[in-house]
C-alpha cells in the first residue's frame, strides 16, 4: 500500500483504519504519534487523513507520521474533515418549536460546514403541517428533507445526501438521530470507533464522539455534546448565520458597515422577514455575553 497516496482515516487518536480499495475488509491499525508531531504540538483529531510509516500488519500496529491538510475542523465536538452538518428535527412529538430551531440552525451555521435540515416523523404530521413547514423553512432559506425512519418515507433523498461525506448529526434528544442512524447504519459491527476522553483542554470534561461509516460510503458522527448549543458568536458575526440576512447583505450594503441592524438609518437587513424577531433576540444575547466578557476583562 501506498501510504502518501492512499492515507488511512482517523478514527481516535491513537487508531488510524486504513480503507483500501484492494481489500474487501477494512483494516484497523493502533497507531502512536510520531515524537516530531508532539514536538511540534500537532494533534490528530478523529475523521483525520494521516499517513503511517512501518505499518506493522500482524501486530496491528504504526506510527502516524504526518497529518494531511484539514478541508476542516470543527473543535466541539473536535472532528476533522466534515463535510456537512445534518441537523435533524421532529415535525412532532417534540412539537417544532421555530425558536428552538431557530437556535440550532444558527449553531449550525456557526460551524461554516454546509447544513442539511431534515425533518422526522413527518408520519405523525398531517399533510396541512407538512407543507407548512416546507414552505415556511424554504423562507429561512433552508430546503428541509421530510422522512419518517418508522414509515421509511424520505430515506432515499436522505441517503443521497449522506453518500460519500463526512456527516456530523445533531438536533435535540427525542427527535429520532438514534432511530436514524441505525437506520442507516444497521450493523452495529459497523460502528467504526469511540473515542472519550480529556479533550476539554485542561477542563476535565470527557467528550464523546463516534463515527459510523456508511455502507455507501461516507461516515456519520454523532454528536451528544451538542444538544444544548451555546451560542458564543460575536453580535456582528449573527447576521450572517441567517441566510435570510445573508441574501440581503450580498444584494446592498448597511449605510453603517459596522451595522447591528436594529435601528440604524439605510438598513438593508431590517425587515418584514419572519426570524427577524430571533435575530434580534439572539442579538441581544450576543451583546449581553460580550458586555460580560468585557467586564472580566
Ligand atoms: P434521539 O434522542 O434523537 O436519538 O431519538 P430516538 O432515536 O431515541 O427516538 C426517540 C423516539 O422517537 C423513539 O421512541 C422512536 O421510536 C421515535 N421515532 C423515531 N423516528 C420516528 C419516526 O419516524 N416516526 C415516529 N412516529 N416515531 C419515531
Ligand atoms: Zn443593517
Amino acid at each position: 500500500l501506498d501510504f502518501s497516496r492512499e492515507p488511512g482515516v482517523c478514527q481516535d487518536g491513537k487508531a488510524a483504519q486504513i480503507a483500501s480499495s484492494r481489500l474487501s475488509v477494512p483494516l484497523m491499525l493502533l497507531c502512536t504519534r510520531r515524537s516530531r508531531l508532539k514536538k511540534i504540538g500537532q494533534r490528530v483529531m478523529v475523521g483525520d487523513r494521516v499517513e503511517v510509516e512501518e505499518p506493522d500488519w500482524d501486530g496491528g500496529r504504526g506510527a502516524i507520521a504526518h497529518v494531511l491538510p484539514r478541508r476542516s475542523e470543527l473543535d466541539r465536538p473536535p472532528v476533522a474533515n466534515a463535510d456537512q452538518l445534518l441537523l435533524v428535527f421532529a415535525m412532532v412529538e417534540p412539537t417544532l418549536d421555530p425558536h428552538q430551531l431557530s437556535h440550532f440552525l444558527i449553531k449550525a451555521e456557526t460551524t461554516q460546514l454546509q447544513v442539511c435540515l431534515c425533518l422526522n416523523k413527518s408520519d405523525l404530521a398531517t399533510a396541512d403541517e407538512r407543507e407548512h413547514w416546507q414552505n415556511r423553512l424554504q423562507h429561512w432559506g433552508y430546503r428541509p428533507i421530510l422522512i419518517s425512519v418508522h414509515q421509511a418515507i424520505g430515506l432515499a433523498a436522505l441517503a443521497a445526501q449522506l453518500t460519500d461525506r463526512v456527516t456530523i448529526v445533531s438536533g435535540p434528544s427525542g427527535v429520532g438521530k438514534s432511530s436514524l442512524i441505525n437506520q442507516f447504519v444497521p450493523n452495529s459491527d459497523l460502528r467504526v470507533a469511540t473515542v472519550s476522553g480529556k479533550l476539554g483542554r485542561g477542563r476535565h470534561t470527557t467528550r464523546h464522539v463516534e463515527l459510523f461509516e456508511l455502507p455507501t460510503g461516507g461516515l456519520l458522527a454523532d454528536t451528544p455534546g451538542f444538544n444544548q448549543p451555546d451560542l458564543d458568536c460575536a453580535p456582528e458575526d449573527l447576521a450572517n448565520y441567517f441566510p435570510e440576512a445573508r441574501k440581503r447583505l450580498a444584494e446592498a450594503n448597511c449605510q453603517f458597515s459596522d451595522c447591528l441592524h436594529r435601528d440604524e438609518p439605510n438598513c438593508v437587513v431590517r425587515g418584514d422577514w419572519e426570524r427577524y424577531e430571533h435575530y434580534l433576540h439572539f442579538l441581544e444575547a450576543a451583546i449581553a455575553r460580550q458586555e460580560a466578557l468585557n467586564k472580566l476583562g
